[in-house]
């Protein structure tokens, strides 16, 4: 067990502050007459929505197997991110640590929020090298460290995560965006030994409900209490809750999606070996691959040119280029291209 005390990483004034309670939503009733909020009594959505998000939590805990009060819900992982940063990084004084290359999303919000953001190259497998992990929070204080396994854009898994809690005295975020594609387990079942972890899920990418912005922070209760209090009390919108709980009803389009996703990243994965203008495609445990060509600039335009939207990496990861998974008809069209580029 890890003796990390979440008080003492928190920013002062973030202890001190009162967190905003929705009478309404802290307490049961039976026919309320809502005159509290001054919202309209007519409209389809006139109503504001549950600050706690408690069906959604309780969905989610019997899901996961983890209590509800070890759930945040945000707008997006997006906004946990962002949260997470104002709860514990003091502006032009902390730093954060992340994995160099990935999500640039750190670095965004920690850079709003004036910290610095320290990084820590990946080896040529896109891995950790935990000699260099030692050496960098053993140098400076660090109080985020924000691994993402599977690392966007790399595709890989982050390996031995335990490593990271039980060498680092500040919060560990695991980002796991990517994890219902990759059979890896997820570090949710960490969560009862270190107080100190954060684990981040979306309903963005496997569940197929991006434009509902829904993402998970699962964690201590201490933790979850600090990212309740900072939230915008109405952060996740009535829509979007009853899109979630409908789409948690029915579980099985998940495996669904995750198994035709798994079989077209199979299909361009066979395909992709014959392409000629591919120098290397990384092995990758999401939806997406990060490939190597030998001519990039000259790929990326031609794909562009016919509308074949995706991620340009180089020059940050040279000759590289993030593509995902999509379907049928879109990976044809992209597997055409590449082929008539060969030859
Ligand atoms: C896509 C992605 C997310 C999801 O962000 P949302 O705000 O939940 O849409 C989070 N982390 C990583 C690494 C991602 O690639």
């Amino acid at each position: 067990m890890n003796t990390i005390s979440i008080n003492n990483l928190v920013r002062e004034n973030i202890l001190k502050l009162q967190p905003y309670i929705s009478f309404r939503d802290h307490n049961q009733f039976n026919d309320p007459a809502f005159l509290d909020a001054n919202e309209s009594p007519f409209g389809e959505c006139n109503r504001y929505p549950d600050s706690t998000q408690r069906k959604l939590k309780n969905r989610l805990s019997v899901l996961k197997n983890v209590s509800p009060s070890q759930i945040a819900i945000g707008n997006g992982s997006d906004e946990l991110i962002d949260l997470i940063l104002k709860i514990f990084c003091e502006p032009k004084k902390d730093s954060i640590l992340m994995m160099n290359p990935s999500f640039a999303m750190y670095g965004f919000y920690a850079t709003i929020n004036e910290n610095r953001v320290l990084q820590i190259n990946l080896d040529e497998n896109f891995d950790i090298v935990k000699d260099d992990f030692l050496r960098i929070v053993k140098e400076q204080p660090i109080k985020v460290f924000f691994l993402c396994s599977p690392n966007n854009p790399t595709g890989n898994s982050v390996d031995d995560i335990e490593f990271y809690l039980q060498n680092f005295d500040g919060i560990v975020v695991v980002d796991e965006a990517y994890i219902e594609f990759s059979g890896k387990k997820s570090s949710l079942e960490l969560l009862t030994k270190y107080p100190n972890l954060i684990v981040l899920q979306t309903f963005s990418k496997a569940w197929g409900i991006a434009g509902a912005r829904v993402g998970m922070a699962y964690a201590s209760e201490e933790i979850i209490k600090l990212i309740n209090t900072v939230k915008a009390p109405y952060n996740v919108n009535v829509l979007s809750q009853e899109l979630i709980l409908k789409t948690l009803d029915e579980e099985t389009n998940l495996q669904e999606n995750v198994s035709k996703i798994l079989a077209e990243k199979e299909w361009l994965q066979e395909r992709f070996k014959d392409i000629k203008c591919i120098d290397k495609v990384f092995p990758t445990d999401a939806n997406f691959f990060l490939i190597k060509m030998k001519n990039v600039g000259k790929v990326y335009d031609m794909m562009l040119e016919q509308e074949i939207l995706t991620s340009r990496r180089d020059p940050a990861i040279p000759g590289c280029i993030r593509i995902n998974v999509g379907n049928r008809q879109d990976n044809e069209k992209l597997i055409n291209l590449l082929k008539n580029i060969s030859e």
